[in-house]
């Protein structure tokens, strides 16, 4: 079987080095095609030299002073960074990118007919309806790495349409899932940057500190599964052992577990619909007893009631909430707001 070729899109970022991690021990399965960053140049530089790739894209402005050692193709540009998603040859493209940013290449890979890992949940908030129509017209694939909906998109495999009746999200609860509100004002970005099982980049972490991570969750499953947004709950289960779980209309109920690490769900998106083998250890219920599952504090974290409200309500809003999300996110991070600001 020749190598399958993907791309990896954020490669320099969190999910990006973890589907790099998976796709060394996969060398005989996938050839790396194309690898973008948007200004880490030199952590592109030194991906590129060890995976050599047709050519490389940095989306945004490169540090001062940077000079390449690869002396493949760079290509430059926003316009470039969206050709990657569905260049000549490249079969498979992991979208992850962090923001509206990647909602670009995620159209371009579904309507270039190519798989779409997507680990860019930002996508089908801000464009929910576009995503699927450029998943039918394009006939490509879409499969999800957030865990949540890897979780429920193995649970549901096999199971006839309609045979749903209720998706379970869970959620770790964050770092502040027992800080009492009246203490927010104290949160500084290091803090949030704090994640208690999820290793992370800094924009879903503190997404998850806020819970607005679970919401856009919410509209994403809204959208990768069909189901109306009074059929998907949300349990805060602070050790993040169970991902999700799918309640069918018989009353059963399946549910995805592992440990925390965001190499699992790639694996499954880049081996579907085959599993890769690895040596890695399972599920331990001895260990991981007892599973914990609580109720999330809405009212102390009113990013998760904003943010679902928004999905049901549609249109524009989705994509209100995830700008005014990124930019005060953005704010927090660099200190000009406070943690109850965002
Ligand atoms: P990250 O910040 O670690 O990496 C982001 C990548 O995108 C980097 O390679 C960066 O160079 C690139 N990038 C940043 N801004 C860009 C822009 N404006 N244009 C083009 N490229 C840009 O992010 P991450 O934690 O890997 O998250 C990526 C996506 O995956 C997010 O949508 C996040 O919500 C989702 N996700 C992440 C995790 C996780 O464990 N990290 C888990 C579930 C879902
Ligand atoms: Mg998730």
């Amino acid at each position: 079987m020749s190598r399958q070729r993907i791309a990896v899109l954020g490669a320099t970022g969190s999910i990006g080095r973890a589907t790099l991690n998976v796709v060394r021990r996969h060398a005989e399965r996938f050839r790396v095609a194309v690898l973008t960053a948007h200004r880490n140049a030199a952590a592109l530089d030194r991906l590129a030299q060890e995976f050599e790739p047709d050519f490389v894209v940095l989306s945004g402005e490169p540090e001062p002073g940077f000079t390449a050692a690869w002396t493949g193709e760079w290509r430059v540009g926003e316009e470039s960074l969206a050709e990657a998603a569905a260049a000549p040859g490249v079969e498979i493209a992991v979208n992850a990118l962090v923001g509206i940013a990647g909602l670009e290449a995620t159209l371009r890979a579904l309507r270039g007919g190519r798989r779409l890992a997507l680990a860019n949940k930002e996508s089908l908030v801000t464009g929910g309806e576009l995503v699927l129509e450029a998943l039918h017209d394009g006939g490509g694939e879409l499969i999800p790495v957030d865990s949540e909906h890897s979780g429920i998109h193995q649970c549901i495999r096999g199971h006839e349409a309609g045979a749903v009746r209720r998706l379970i999200l869970t959620a770790s609860g964050g770092p502040f899932r027992e800080t009492p509100r009246d203490s927010f004002e104290r949160i500084r970005p290091e803090d949030a940057l704090a994640h208690p099982t999820w290793s992370m980049g800094a924009k879903v972490t503190v997404d998850s500190s806020t819970l607005a991570n679970k919401a856009l969750e919410v509209i994403e499953a809204h959208h990768l599964f069909g189901l109306a947004y009074e059929r998907i709950d949300v349990v805060v289960h602070p050790s993040s052992i169970v991902h999700s779980m799918v309640e069918f209309r018989d009353g059963s109920t399946l549910a995805q577990l592992g440990d925390p690490t965001m190499e699992v769900p790639i694996l499954y998106a880049l081996g579907f619909p085959g599993r890769l083998h690895e040596d890695r250890a399972g599920f331990d219920p001895i260990a991981a007893s007892p599973l914990l599952f609580e109720e999330l504090r809405e009212s102390d974290f009113p990013m998760f009631r904003l943010g679902v409200e928004a999905g049901r309500t549609g249109g524009e809003l989705p994509i209100a909430y995830n700008a005014a999300n990124e930019i005060a996110v953005d704010a927090f991070l660099e200190g000009r707001v406070g943690f109850p600001s965002i």
